[in-house]
């Protein structure tokens, strides 16, 4: 991903060249580039506007901005650039973080049919108007004052049920997202429980990501005990550090080797045309 703050612009060969230069020199053989759906313009027209029925005001206007900000580029460039660069013979795949829209993850399905992604992240940024990762935010950091943590929770939960029911994605990015801020609920077992029932029951894969230490969660994406419930109902795995700039590239992969060992996984996934193919994770154990 290219940083955010580059609003209409998209993605270039020399930009992706560049991270796979850094991936290979910190032991990361193959990149999938995953931009955000809200990014384009072609999200605009189908999506803009989902904020709509929320009922507090400063909260619509916060994600009206945030959206005009931001769903600008053009995502036929943005494919053809990535797979301009696997032509070229550089290790990436074409991916794209999908987020959930409420209500609207058949347009959302339309929207995408007929591209040829590898591989499609699902994710929960947003519970109705309110981008709740987007903490920095004055609005946005006033309504996690605002709320209780259980109803965070409960709505992330009903929100990922609904994504992951959706078909439209392969793997489920940062799970646990909703501990963004550091906020965990009492009965955080019985989350993760529910969590990792809905992963495993749409036959999904899981992404666990270094990204969280980057943040006040300062833990992976997920957690250790949702990591194990997920090894333990066999949710395959992919491996992120979630880069949006070129340092952040492979950041923190070799810590979550000993967090998946300890789940139990021997292997992560990789996808092709939205298939996984299981890669060994500890290559040399066997031998
Ligand atoms: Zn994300």
């Amino acid at each position: 991903m290219w940083p955010h703050g580059e609003a209409d612009s998209t993605v270039t060969l020399e930009q992706i060249a560049a991270y796979c230069d850094r991936a290979g020199a910190v032991g990361v053989t193959e990149i999938a580039i995953t931009e955000h759906l809200f990014r384009f313009a072609q999200a605009d027209a189908v999506l803009g506007g989902f904020w709509d029925e929320d009922p507090d005001p400063a909260l619509r206007a916060t994600m009206g901005s945030y959206w005009a900000e931001h769903a600008r580029a053009d995502l036929d460039a943005y494919v053809g650039t990535v797979l301009a660069a696997k032509d070229a013979g550089l290790n990436v795949v074409l991916g794209l973080e999908v987020d959930h829209y409420a209500g609207r993850m058949d347009k959302v399905a339309a929207l995408l049919d007929g591209y040829p992604f590898d591989v499609l992240l699902g994710s929960v940024h947003w519970l109705g108007a309110w981008g709740f990762d987007n903490y920095e935010d004055r609005v946005v950091s006033a309504e996690w004052d605002a709320r209780s943590t259980e109803d965070v929770w409960d709505r992330y939960a009903m929100a990922l049920e609904e994504l992951a029911s959706s078909g439209v994605c392969d793997v489920v990015a940062h799970p646990d997202l909703a501990k963004v801020t550091g906020r965990r609920p009492a009965m955080l077992e019985e989350y993760h429980d529910r969590m990792a029932e809905t992963i495993a029951r749409n036959g999904l894969a899981a992404e666990v990501s270094s990204a969280g230490w980057r943040k006040p969660a300062a833990e992976a994406y997920p957690a250790p005990d949702l990591l194990a419930r997920l090894g333990a109902a066999g949710v395959p795995v992919t491996t992120a550090s979630d880069a949006h700039r070129l340092p952040e590239v492979g950041v923190g992969l070799d810590d979550l080797r000993p967090l998946l060992a300890a789940a139990g996984y021997r292997f992560v996934t990789a996808y092709r045309a939205r298939r996984p193919v299981p890669v060994a994770l500890f290559p040399d154990a066997d031998r």
